[in-house]
């Protein structure tokens, strides 16, 4: 069987909860930076399942991957061992240079995790968090979220204080007795592309060391070479005690990670934590073919030139409706003096797809495969706009 777009959406609107505002666009199929709807039309894609398919839409060496390992295993729980998560473990701890892995599978589920082991490692129960975070939906990770309308109706939430971003002083005013951990983002994704000073996750790296409080980082968008490094905190050098990670992580299969240092890692013990899925064989093949992919084809030097490339054009159009570009490899966001939904929906019928984030930023997290070719077009459509 095979729906029109039409027939799509009215399922949606009687079975399907409403809880996304999306696109009027039904996508079929989709190949490196090339999206094409169900009525075949393309779309050079700078969204990229919102930073996920970094390595591009059905890779073929993640695609072979999971076929591959579909046929062979696909899930058997956290009650045994196999092979795929042995060895994703290892090249994740080589890669984020922390010592130990907890497998999940999403975003919101690592940043669960991570303030799990915060509130175990350091027996307080209040996170020092940043204005405009986001962290994901679920209760611990709302707790953390800062936006008022998402936080508000849940409320009571978890214990946490805000503080403005890029503003180490007020980290270290916000630490007490009772604060667990100070949780950030290197690169604020949805909060509108915000990247903070060079010496400020430096900064806050020394203040939690100084008062033994927990640094618990989210590169749950920024990571696998989405900014021009393979982890945004690389660009300080700075390690954290405990990180999440999950976006781009399985080449777009669902997957997410919390890693932490042995010392902290270690508070943790059997039964304290648990996921079902959580690196099963399916997802760890699809994350070990995903790392080869960004290895190989040299994604995360590629992400950093073609970032600077794009900031570079988007410098060049017309600046009446600019108010400042900001970017970090392949993680780009142009704010704007007006709203930019109406842009999104002209490139979208133009053939971009573009995201608008914090009502006024565009952001482009394309794939990092993406031509300069595409991303020409995608920017001189933008100007005509
Ligand atoms: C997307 C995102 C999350 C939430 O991830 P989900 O997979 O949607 O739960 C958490 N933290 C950051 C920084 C994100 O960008």
């Amino acid at each position: 069987m095979t729906l029109n777009y039409d027939e799509i959406v009215r399922k949606y609107e009687k079975y399907v909860f409403q809880t996304y505002t999306r696109q009027p666009l039904a996508i079929k199929k989709a190949c490196g930076a090339v999206v094409t709807d169900v009525n075949g039309k393309e779309y050079i894609d700078c969204v990229a399942g919102i930073a996920v398919n970094n390595v591009g839409h059905c890779h073929p060496a993640v695609v072979d991957a999971i076929k591959r390992q579909a046929e062979q295993l696909i899930h058997v729980s956290n009650l045994y061992y196999t092979e795929n998560q042995a060895l994703l473990a290892e090249e994740l701890s080589k890669l984020t240079m922390l010592d130990r892995v907890f497998f999940c599978n999403s975003g919101a589920e690592a940043v669960e995790g991570a303030l799990k082991l915060a509130r175990k490692a350091s027996g307080k129960k209040e996170f020092v968090a940043t204005e405009h975070a986001f962290h994901g939906r679920t209760r611990g990770a709302l707790s953390v979220t800062h936006k008022e309308k998402y936080r508000k109706p849940f409320e009571p939430l978890a214990p946490a204080v805000f503080v403005p971003y890029n503003d180490a002083d007020a980290i270290r005013a916000a630490i007490n007795e009772n604060t667990a951990g100070v949780i950030l983002e290197p690169v604020q994704g949805e909060g509108g592309v915000i990247i903070p000073s060079d010496g400020y996750l430096k900064e806050v790296r020394e203040i939690c060391d100084e008062k033994d409080t927990l640094l618990i980082l989210d590169e749950v968008q920024t990571g696998f070479g989405r900014t021009g490094k393979w982890f945004a905190k690389e660009h300080s050098g700075i390690i954290p005690d405990i990180m999440t990670t999950a976006k781009a992580m399985g080449g777009g299969f669902p997957m997410g990670a919390m890693l932490a240092r042995e010392e902290v890692a270690s508070n943790f013990v059997r039964g304290d934590h648990a996921s079902t899925f959580g690196g099963n064989a399916l997802a760890c093949a699809a994350a070990i073919a995903n790392i080869e992919v960004i290895k190989k084809e040299k994604l995360v030097k590629r992400s950093e030139e073609l970032g600077d490339y794009l900031v570079k054009r988007l410098e060049g159009l017309n600046k009446d409706y600019v108010k400042e570009i900001r970017g970090k490899g392949l993680m780009v966001g142009m704010e704007l003096s007006i709203k930019c939904e109406d842009i999104v929906s002209k490139a979208r019928e133009q053939g971009v797809l573009l995201n608008c984030t914090s009502e006024s930023v565009l952001r482009f997290v394309p794939p990092l495969t993406i031509t300069k070719e595409q991303l020409d077009t995608a920017v001189s459509m933008l100007n005509d706009i």
